[in-house]
This record gives C-alpha cells, sequence and structure tokens, in this order.
C-alpha cells in the first residue's frame, strides 16, 4: 500500500510502498485513515532531510495527525482484561468507531508521563523512529487510541494539534496554581496572546476563547487579510505587527499574563516576553529543528525575566489529558461557534494532490488535510 515518506538527503516527500498491516493480533485494532492533517513538524522533518527512521527501514512514513475508523479488532490479550482506551474508558472498541491516535509511545513502560519523556525514550509515531499515518490502513493498540464522538467527525482531525496548545495551556495553568493558589486565573482570566497565525497559532486562539480568556493574535498578516478576520470571527482580537506596540506605557494595564509563542523567533520572543506582565508565563510552542539564532537582544528576557518573575515554558507533544480537553473543546466550540471551526482547514486534498502542500504553505492557509477514500 502507498504511503508517504520522508527519507534521508531529500527534502522532498515521496511515495513509497509500504507492507500492509497483517490480521490484528491480541490487543491489537486494525484502523482505516479518514483525514490526516499536514502541519510544520511534517515540512520541518523534510526540510532537515534526515528523519529518523524505524529500525531496519530506510524511510519514514509521515503523518501524526489523523482520524481513523476501527475495521477489525483482534482477540482479548490471553489471560489479561482488554486495556482501556487512551481517554480512560473502558467500554471496549467497536468496529466502526471513530478514533484519535495518541502519537507518543514510551519504548519500555515508564512511571513518568510519556509527554515529559527524554529523547531517545519514546517514538512518535510520523516523526520520530515509528511510521505514521499516511497510509490507508496500520494496527495500533486501544490504550493509544481516543474515541470521538460521531457528531466531532468533522473536526476531529483538528484533535492533535488542539492538544498541543492544550498542554502549553494546562502546564502553564499548573505552574501559576501551584505558585499563586488555586484561584489563579479563574477569577481574573489570563490575558492571552498567541503569537503567529498557523495551525499552532489558531490552536491556541480556541484553547484560549473556549475558556474564557481575552485572547489576542499578532501576526505579519494585515488587518484585513483573511486568517485576520478568522481571528476575530473566533472571539480574538487580532494584532497585526504593523501597528504592535511591544512596551506599553502602562504594561500592568495593556501587558499579558500568559503568552503562546507559535513562531519560534527570536525576536517575536522577546517582544512578547517584554510585554508580558508581572508573573506571567510564557509558553515555547514553535521552534525549528535548525535554529539559526541571530544574537538578538537577550538580556532583555533576563532582565523582564527576573524583575516581573516570568516563567518560560518550554512544551512539546500532548498527554492524554490534554487530547481529551482537545475533544471536550470542539465539541463546546462547534456547538458555540457554528460554521467557524471549518474555516480552520483551507484546503482538503486527496493523497495524490499532498506532496506540493508537504513542501509549501499555501498564503493565508491554516490547516491543509489529506482526506481519504474510507470517507
Ligand atoms: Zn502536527
Amino acid at each position: 500500500m502507498r504511503g508517504i515518506a520522508a527519507v534521508h538527503g531529500s527534502p522532498q516527500p515521496r511515495f513509497v510502498d509500504h507492507p500492509a498491516p497483517r490480521d490484528p493480533g491480541p490487543g491489537e485494532v486494525l484502523c482505516q485513515t479518514l483525514e490526516l492533517g499536514i502541519c510544520g513538524t511534517d515540512r520541518e522533518i523534510l526540510h532537515a532531510a534526515e528523519p529518523i527512521l524505524p529500525q531496519g527501514d530506510d524511510y519514514l512514513v509521515l503523518g501524526h495527525e489523523c482520524l481513523a475508523r476501527v475495521e477489525a479488532i483482534g482477540p482479548a490479550p490471553a489471560g489479561s482484561e482488554r486495556a482501556p482506551l487512551a481517554d480512560g474508558s473502558t467500554r471496549p472498541l467497536e468496529v466502526g468507531d471513530l478514533v484519535v491516535p495518541l502519537v507518543r509511545r514510551a519504548v519500555e513502560p515508564r512511571p513518568e508521563r510519556v509527554d515529559f519523556l527524554p529523547f531517545g525514550t519514546y517514538r512518535e509515531r510520523g516523526i520520530v523512529a515509528a511510521h505514521g499515518f499516511s497510509v490507508p490502513w496500520w494496527l495500533d493498540r486501544p490504550e493509544y487510541l481516543f474515541r470521538v464522538p460521531r457528531a466531532l467527525a468533522p473536526w476531529a482531525v483538528l484533535t492533535e494539534p488542539l492538544a498541543v496548545a492544550e498542554k502549553g495551556i494546562n502546564e502553564a495553568l499548573v505552574l501559576q496554581q501551584a505558585r499563586l493558589g488555586p484561584e489563579t486565573w479563574v477569577q481574573r482570566p489570563p490575558r492571552t496572546l498567541v503569537t503567529g497565525p498557523g495551525p499552532i497559532g489558531f490552536a491556541g486562539v480556541l484553547a484560549a476563547v473556549v475558556r474564557g480568556w481575552p485572547t489576542t493574535l499578532y501576526g505579519r498578516d494585515p488587518a484585513d487579510s483573511s486568517r485576520a478576520q478568522l481571528a476575530r470571527d473566533l472571539g480574538a482580537a487580532y494584532l497585526p505587527a504593523s501597528e504592535a506596540n511591544f512596551q506599553p506605557d502602562d504594561l500592568q494595564a495593556s501587558g499579558y499574563d500568559l503568552v503562546l509563542e507559535c513562531t519560534g523567533s527570536e525576536g517575536v520572543l522577546i517582544n512578547a516576553a517584554r510585554a508580558t506582565r508581572a508573573s506571567g508565563v510564557i509558553v515555547w510552542l514553535g521552534s525549528s529543528r535548525r535554529p539559526e539564532p541571530t544574537a538578538n537582544d537577550l538580556a532583555y528576557i533576563v532582565r523582564d525575566g527576573l524583575l516581573r518573575n516570568h516563567i518560560h515554558l518550554g512544551c512539546v507533544n500532548a498527554a492524554p489529558r490534554d487530547f481529551v480537553d482537545a475533544l471536550t473543546h470542539l465539541d463546546q466550540l462547534r456547538q458555540s461557534m457554528p460554521g467557524q471551526l471549518e474555516r480552520l482547514v483551507t484546503a482538503r486534498v486527496t493523497p495524490d494532490e499532498s506532496l506540493w502542500h508537504y513542501e509549501h504553505r499555501e498564503p493565508q492557509g491554516i490547516k491543509v488535510v489529506l482526506v481519504y477514500d474510507g470517507v
């Protein structure tokens, strides 16, 4: 069967002939890909031209943002109960159920949370040393699958990217409430700045507005662009770079409590940190695999961070908690903002048409989704 893969020495995606999965064994589930999101991580893997390959293979099948349908279920493992699903549900999967897979899995069972494991102790499907989901069928285990309510099917491909933003917010909340008290950001919602109008930026906007937090999206797009309009329609303010003032006269009045930094740009990070109030949190959600440092004014981050008790929080991957939040919030958003979530999917293409999108971004594009035959 055909998969979309990254190989060493080339920044270009290619179709590969990948072995079809066998029938599911004990404790396994056969899934059929229905929809697959493309994101900056896929493009970074390709651009770097040195994918981390599964052992014994000379290519990495891409794809980690997946909506799938259960096609077949293997027998229960001998002598043990069926494992609960990744969402904690003990109701067994059934053929026809819709699912979203967890991306990261520990190589060996470990006590730590899987999203906090150090590099080398985990695999990530479609990213690190494990094949992804850009194939028609794949095997998995229920403990790595989240069941998706049928009403959420049109938007469930957004679950994984939304879960990444949910983790950023959840971790910021855990730290703030531990150091400032359990009511922090509950009584007085944090003024939130999201930088970068790409897929993770919009995921950050969704995760903040669904909590009722006052949210601003910053970007280089002009104020009359379609992404700026979408940010406003989602309930956020849009701040174009041309109008941004990151050194307000009254920081406590117009600064931010939480920054979700999604650009990976040193300059944007430094500016956003300067506009962050006392006790604020700056979450790093965007980066390049091959950063090009620019010897910027990092001393501002040190001075302001120290004087204002800032937290700078690096954040990658998502825990099962964050996937569950993402699914809950997608359900709330589809009901509270009818017609808006689908605007985040700016292109739906067939796998045949998809290779160009793995190397390029469309102007004003947000999320490109591959649609497979099984829909
Ligand atoms: Zn992604």
